[in-house]
């Protein structure tokens, strides 16, 4: 049997009339586009604030927004709110069927704490997919709401940071083999006392995601603004194209080191059920994106190049070090107790780096020291500031060592010096540590050898 596609719809795809159109001629282009997840409209016009966030502020009376430094009130927000779905309802030219009037009584809502901040935050997303599937069958694409109470989609643990609960799976597979279209908003579910409760924030990924696997989905799209995952930031490198195939291995190296793409457990659910995730562009549909896999044949060495900057090493120096067992642990230790995520550490006989980003270890770093000059007794301790790292990342490297040779190459040529370098356990990645005053240069030098070379 045929199986189907479920599509997600993040916030900018359907923050307004002429996007929720986009994205109608989408799931009509294709039968099998039968399941779609919604998020929240994104931004709305005045304030330039994401209708979530102004859902937050309501909740939180104001608080949430004026926490960013912004001064928008609760009536502000509301409005805000409001407004947005009137002119939604306006523009798609959907009739009054009580949708605003509800809204509005759920924004009046009497609940207090944690429950009325969830239920308002998920509001987005609830009257968006309902307003969505109104215009879809007005459109003569007939279609059904169905809302996450209706169909069990449960969830567990923190309300305002809930997880998907381990009976969602069998409870979405009931829904497989409608006939019309089904829209589901993302990013909440129900608690088991019956409470709306929200994914983190970006969740909708999460309930598309879970949808898919359940459904054992031929292909999850997860349709956004950009064209795909690129092979380099695009903002650094003009050229910087799209990657169209890599693994979740790969993904999850580029994207752990500074790439941006979408919600990581997302994936961890299709990728555990084979369902492979397409990025794809709402505003060029005819853009095939990024498909991520669980396998391929690599046909190029290296698929993409991540960059972190403001990253800072703390070095040490003992003689003998090395053979205290358990000195890593000792030293680890420390960081953990100052909630310091630490990068990499690259070790030798007498010596450690310790590899983070700076910005963690502002207000710490002095007591992060002498900590660790009475632990380790170190005989000398540096920091190192404004260093990147440069990481390559593909399946091809772990075959081919002139990767390795080529970056270090054309690193030389550019006489940019090497500050670190760690290549990855699966070798299918290395890290590059560089003077951030070198980083745009070499960034440029490695993107230009390694990756448009093998083009
Ligand atoms: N609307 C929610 C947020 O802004 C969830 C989502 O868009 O995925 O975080």
């Amino acid at each position: 049997m045929k199986k189907n596609i479920v599509c997600k719809f993040g916030g900018s795809s359907v923050e307004d009339a002429v996007q929720i159109e986009k994205v109608r001629k989408i799931v009509d282009d294709s039968p099998s586009r039968k399941y779609i997840v919604v998020s929240a409209p994104g931004r709305e016009k005045k304030y330039n604030i994401k209708i979530t966030d102004h859902l937050f502020n309501i909740a939180t009376s104001g608080k949430h927004l004026r926490t960013n430094r912004k001064k928008i009130g609760t009536k502000e927000s509301k409005d805000a709110v409001l407004n947005k779905f009137k002119s939604l309802m306006k523009d798609l030219k959907i009739p009054d069927n009580g949708l605003l009037e509800d809204l509005n009584k759920d924004l009046q809502s009497d609940l207090t704490g944690e429950k009325k901040i969830a239920f308002l935050a998920s509001r987005g997303e609830h009257y968006n997919a309902k307003l969505i599937a109104e215009y879809f069958n007005q459109k003569e694409m007939p279609t059904e709401a169905l809302m996450p109470e209706e169909i069990g989609l449960n969830v567990c643990d923190n309300i305002l940071s809930a997880k998907v609960d381990s009976s969602t799976k069998e409870n979405l597979a009931k829904i497989k083999n409608k006939k019309k279209k089904i829209i589901i908003p993302g990013y909440y579910g129900m608690t088991s006392s019956g409470d709306v409760a929200v994914l983190s924030r970006g969740g909708s990924d999460l309930t598309g995601g879970e949808l898919a696997a359940s459904l054992d989905a031929s292909v999850y799209e997860n349709w956004t603004d950009t064209d795909g995952i690129y092979e380099a930031d695009p903002r650094l490198i003009d050229e910087a194209d799209v990657v169209p195939r890599l693994t979740y291995k790969e993904i999850r190296l580029l994207s752990a080191k500074g790439f941006n793409v979408f919600h990581f457990d997302a994936m961890m659910n299709c990728k555990k059920q084979g369902v492979p995730i397409n990025i794809r562009n709402t505003n060029k549909s005819s853009a095939p994106g990024t498909l991520i896999l669980s396998e391929r044949v690599p046909e190029e060495d290296v698929v993409g190049i991540a960059r972190l900057d403001n990253m800072a090493f703390i070095y040490l120096e003992k003689d003998m070090l090395g053979e205290t067992v358990g000195f890593t642990k000792d030293l680890l230790t420390i960081f953990k107790k100052y909630e310091i995520n630490t990068y990499h550490y690259p070790t030798d006989k007498d010596d450690i780096s310790i590899i983070v980003n700076q910005d963690d270890i502002q207000g710490k770093i002095n007591d992060l020291r002498s900590e660790i000059e009475d632990c380790i007794e170190p005989d000398h301790m540096e920091v190192r500031y404004n260093i990147s790292i440069l990481s390559p990342v593909g399946l091809g490297i772990k075959d081919n060592p002139m990767v390795l040779a080529d970056a270090a190459t054309v690193l030389c040529e550019k006489n940019i010096n090497i500050e670190m370098l760690d290549q990855s356990p699966a070798q299918i990645c290395f890290h590059i540590g560089v003077q951030q005053t070198h980083a745009d240069s070499a960034y440029k030098a490695l993107y230009e050898r390694l990756i448009l070379k093998q083009n």
